[in-house]
C-alpha cells in the first residue's frame, strides 16, 4: 500500500450519499492522512455517509466550503458530481494543489483486471448482472464504482487473479481520461442526451463517455450496443477488439438473439444459451443489458451455464422497474431511477396494458419531445409533478392532439399525485412511477422518491 497519503493534508470535496466520498475519506483516514471532508449539504442530509466515517479522525466543514481548505492542502479529492467550473476548484488550481478522484486512485492501485461499464442508461443493471454471472465462476469478483460502493477499502484483499466490475459515470470517465487510463474490458450500453445541465453540448458529453475506450490497448476489449446509432460510429476510435450486441440483428462478432437462444459469437466457437423466454426483467432494454453483461462476463471466464443461471433468475434492482405489489388487479411499479426521458420511455413501452404514469421532476435540460410522443401513444393518464411538469404537459398536449387519452394532471405534491393515480386506475392497469427526471427539486435523491412511492403502495 502506498505511503504517499500518510500525514498528508487532504480535502475531500463532496461527501455525497453514493458511497464514493465516504469510501475515499475512510481509505485516506486509514492511510494516516489528515482528512477534511467538505460538502454543500449539512450533517443531517449527509447522515448516512457520516455514519460510515464514525470513529475516524475526520474534520468536517459542512453546509458550504471554505477557501482555506483549497489553499492549505496537499491534495484535493473531488467528487465527480462537483461542477468543473466550481470556484473552489479554481482556487485549488491557482494554488497548485493537486487534484484527484476516488476512482482514479482505485485504478492506479487495483492489482486485478477491470471491467468498466458505462452508458446513459442501464449501467447499474448491467454492472450487477455482470458481477452476478462472474460470482458463479471460481474467480473472486468485486463490484463497485458509481453503483454506490467504493472498492478502495477492499484494495488490500483484491488479488491480481480476481476480477473487478466497475460502473463508471461520465464524470468519473472524464477524470480517468485525464489520468490516462481505460478499463481492459469496457462496455457501453447506449448514448442519449444526459446531464446537459453540466455539459455545454452533446459532443462534450459523448467525449466524456469515450474516456472508457480512448486509453485502451490493442489487447483490450470493448463491448458496444449495435442497436445504438451513436455507438456504431465509435468503432474507428477503438484501440482494442470491438464486440457488438444486438436484440435486432444477427452478428458475426458479438451477442444476439435467435428464437429462444442468446447466441454468443466472441472470437471463438459460437455458443447458444436457451434462456430468452425465461428472462424475468421486462423490456427490450433489459434484454440489451443482459446481452452486454453476458459478453463481458464471458470474456472474463464465465461459461454458458453461469450466464444461463443468472439471466433466468435475476429479478432486477430496487427502483428500476421494480414490481412493488398488486392491489385489486392493479400492478404498481417503482422505476424512480428513470431520471432520463429514454429510461422512462423504455419503462412505458415495456408494458402491454394501459399505463398510468407518474412523472416529472428536476430539470436537467433534457429534451422531452420523444418522451411526450411515447406518453401520448402508450399511456392512459400522465400525472406530472416538479419543475418539469408544465413543460412535459404542454408537449404531451401537442402530441395527443384530438385524442382522448392520456388525461393529464399536475398536482402540487407527490402524495396528491399518487392519490390521483389510485382514483384513475382500474383492474388490469399498471401504475408506474418513471419520472424521466432527476428528483432534486422535491426529494433528497431518487431513492427517497422511490421509497416514498413504495410506502404509499404498501399502505393501500
Ligand atoms: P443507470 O445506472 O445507467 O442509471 P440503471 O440500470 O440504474 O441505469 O437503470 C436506470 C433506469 O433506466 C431505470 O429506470 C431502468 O428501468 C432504465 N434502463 C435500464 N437499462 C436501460 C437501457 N439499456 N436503456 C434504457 N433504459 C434503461
Amino acid at each position: 500500500m502506498p505511503v504517499e497519503f500518510k500525514n498528508k493534508k487532504i480535502t475531500v470535496m463532496g461527501l455525497g450519499l453514493f458511497g464514493g466520498g465516504a469510501g475515499v475519506a475512510q481509505f485516506l483516514a486509514r492511510q494516516g492522512a489528515q482528512v477534511t471532508v467538505t460538502d454543500l449539504r449539512n450533517a443531517t442530509e449527509l447522515a448516512p455517509s457520516i455514519k460510515q466515517l464514525e470513529g475516524l479522525p475526520v474534520l468536517y466543514k459542512l453546509g458550504g466550503h471554505c477557501d482555506e481548505d483549497f489553499i492549505n492542502a496537499d491534495m484535493i479529492i473531488i467528487n465527480p458530481a462537483v461542477p468543473k467550473d466550481s470556484r473552489f476548484i479554481q482556487i485549488a488550481r491557482n494554488n497548485h494543489v493537486p487534484m484527484d478522484t476516488e476512482i482514479n486512485i482505485f485504478f492506479q492501485l487495483c492489482p486485478a483486471p477491470i471491467i468498466g461499464i458505462t452508458g446513459s442508461n442501464g449501467k447499474s443493471t448491467t454492472t450487477t448482472l455482470t458481477g452476478k454471472i462472474l460470482q458463479q465462476t471460481q474467480r473472486m469478483t468485486w463490484v463497485g464504482g458509481n453503483i454506490g460502493k467504493s472498492l478502495l477499502l477492499e484494495l488490500e484483499e483484491i488479488k491480481p487473479s480476481d476480477i473487478v466490475v466497475l460502473e463508471l459515470s461520465s464524470f468519473q470517465l472524464e477524470e480517468l481520461y485525464n489520468a490516462g487510463k481505460s478499463p481492459g474490458i469496457s462496455v457501453v450500453t447506449n448514448i442519449s442526451p444526459n446531464h446537459l445541465d453540466r455539459y455545454s453540448n452533446m459532443e462534450e458529453y459523448i467525449q466524456a463517455k469515450k474516456g472508457i475506450i480512448l486509453h485502451q490497448k490493442p489487447e483490450d476489449y470493448v463491448i458496444l450496443n449495435y442497436d445504438d446509432p451513436e455507438l456504431r460510429r465509435w468503432e474507428r476510435e477503438c484501440k482494442g477488439h470491438v464486440l457488438w450486441y444486438s436484440t435486432k440483428d444477427t452478428l458475426t462478432n458479438g451477442a444476439f438473439v435467435k428464437g429462444d437462444d442468446m447466441v454468443l459469437s466472441l472470437d471463438g466457437p459460437r455458443i447458444a444459451i436457451p434462456c430468452i423466454s425465461r428472462i424475468k426483467i421486462p423490456g427490450i432494454h433489459n434484454l440489451q443489458n443482459i446481452l452486454a453483461a453476458s459478453c463481458a462476463a464471458y470474456l472474463a471466464g464465465a461459461n454458458s451455464q453461469h450466464i444461463g443461471n443468472v439471466v433466468t433468475t435475476f429479478t432486477g434492482l430496487e427502483h428500476r422497474l421494480e414490481f412493488v405489489r398488486e392491489v385489486h388487479g392493479i400492478r404498481y411499479y417503482n422505476d424512480s431511477k428513470a431520471t432520463t426521458p429514454e429510461s422512462a420511455m423504455a419503462a412505458v413501452t415495456a408494458f402491454q396494458p394501459p399505463v398510468i404514469l407518474l412523472a416529472g421532476g428536476y430539470d436537467k435540460g433534457s429534451n422531452f419531445k420523444e418522451f411526450a410522443e411515447v406518453c401520448a401513444r402508450h399511456t392512459r393518464a400522465v400525472i406530472l409533478i416538479g419543475k418539469t411538469a408544465e413543460k412535459i404537459k404542454e408537449l404531451i398536449l401537442q402530441k395527443k392532439a384530438q385524442q382522448e387519452t392520456p388525461s393529464l394532471f399536475t398536482p402540487g405534491t407527490f402524495q396528491e399525485a399518487f392519490q390521483q393515480a389510485i382514483t384513475l386506475a382500474k383492474t388490469g392497469d399498471i401504475v408506474l412511477l418513471s419520472p424521466a427526471c432527476a428528483s432534486y427539486d422535491m426529494f433528497l435523491n431518487y431513492e427517497e422518491r422511490g421509497r416514498q412511492f413504495k410506502t404509499m403502495v404498501q399502505a393501500l
